[in-house]
């Protein structure tokens, strides 16, 4: 089973009036970076690579300088060739864009080697704990009008009643682009929407420095909150401690990280209760089984970040399923000792309607899938739609 050919896709979707805000950046437009490998048998697999960043650096690192040299190698050997390729690009590329490309590489590879043996990924990893995992949705983003205060804390209000009604047993808010005061009613208004049953987690990406995060955890205490993520700059390991030292939630991060390397550090630094890496950016299910022995041995419970496309949710529900419950009881809890998994609620049809299946909520969780690889289906007449071709690609 040789690799043939290595094939790259930017997608890209504007969102027009849908566009929304984190504390970091407005989203005009959801992108996508896909990798498409195919053996000289004619099996195909899938990968994505990277989450916020624009896609063209990881397409072009797989083009021009990762896809020339896995042409003929054994296409059944994901764990080998990310260790020949991250040696190749260590003087380098140890975090980033190559990490990306590397991760989008082994997810396909992952996808076609499960494919070749008629199995899942989480078979070949090992064995899954689930079946299915509880979602936690991912919303309450920034509209475009946010200083138009009144009207975005009645729409706040609905979203998560929304979400309620859909099942969720979970949401997490978004803060930190406006002041602290106006935030901590921001979570108010989602509080009283939701009521005590649900549990609220917010995501500061990394907008505070130590000392505000700490000012702003005493509102998320008074608020039950499950967990605060990025409270600081993920490069301000210092400021991790001193936040989880100061208060009393839990302290989450690691989507902005890669590999075993980073989440060792993370680790090693006490920076965090939950690790979060991202499967299209830490480095594919490879690092991803690396990590979680790192983390169980911690007695850090891991979720993986979601963000991206279909191909991208899939393969975080393939991940997810292999990761135990820490520590182990005879009947897990969710988000005490389970994992529950990202779904990302804002508007994006690379998400919805990329693939042939449809991820559904059944009882407030999504279902793993157990066809063989990744166990979806890209369809490449929706992808077509969504492709963007430019003059130098
Ligand atoms: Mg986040």
């Amino acid at each position: 089973m040789k690799i043939r050919t290595i094939e790259t896709f930017i997608l890209r979707v504007p969102l027009g009036e849908k566009r929304f805000y984190s504390s970091q950046a407005a989203f005009p437009e959801r992108s996508s970076f896909l990798v498409k490998i195919t053996t000289e048998g004619g099996l195909v697999g899938w990968g994505e690579g990277g989450q916020y960043g624009p896609p063209e650096p990881p397409a072009t690192c797989v083009e021009r300088v990762l896809a020339p040299q896995l042409i003929g190698r054994r296409a059944d050997e994901p764990v080998r060739i990310f260790e020949d390729l991250y040696a190749f690009s260590r003087d380098f590329g140890q975090k980033g864009t190559y990490i990306e490309a590397l991760s989008a590489i082994d997810i396909a590879l992952w996808d076609l080697w499960g494919k070749s043996l008629g199995k899942p990924v989480h078979a070949l990893m090992g064995g899954a704990f689930r079946s299915a995992v509880p979602a936690y949705g991912t919303g309450c983003y920034y509209p475009d009008h946010y200083r138009d205060t009144e009207r975005m804390l009645r729409e706040l209000g609905e979203e998560a009643r929304g979400y309620r009604a859909a099942g969720m047993m979970a949401i997490k808010l978004k803060i930190g682009l406006v002041p602290i005061a106006l935030d901590a009613e921001r979570l108010a208004v989602v509080r009283n929407a939701i009521g005590p049953d649900v549990a609220l987690m917010v995501d500061a990406n990394h907008a505070y420095t130590s000392a505000s995060a700490i000012r702003m955890g005493r509102a998320l205490e008074r608020h039950d909150v499950l967990w605060f993520e990025e409270p600081v700059p993920p490069e301000d390991r210092q400021g991790y401690r001193r936040v989880r030292d100061a208060i009393d939630v839990p302290v989450a991060g690691g989507e902005c990280e890669y590999t075993r390397f980073g989440f060792r550090d993370l680790l090693l630094g006490e920076c965090i209760d939950i690790a979060q890496p991202d499967l299209c950016c830490s480095g594919g299910f490879t690092e991803w089984t690396k990590i979680l022995a790192l983390t169980s041995s911690f007695g850090v419970l891991t979720l993986p970040h979601v963000w991206g496309s279909g191909v991208a949710v899939a393969a975080a529900l393939q991940a997810i399923a292999v990761a135990p419950p820490i520590p182990f009881t005879a009947a897990g809890v969710p988000l005490q000792n389970e994992p529950m998994i990202e779904y990302d609620r804002t508007h994006n049809p690379l998400r919805d309607d990329l693939l042939t299946e449809k991820f559904s909520l059944v009882e407030g969780a999504l279902t793993i899938p157990t066809g063989p690889g990744l166990g979806i289906t890209v369809d490449e007449k929706k992808l077509a739609r969504w492709v963007v071709t430019t003059p130098d690609r």
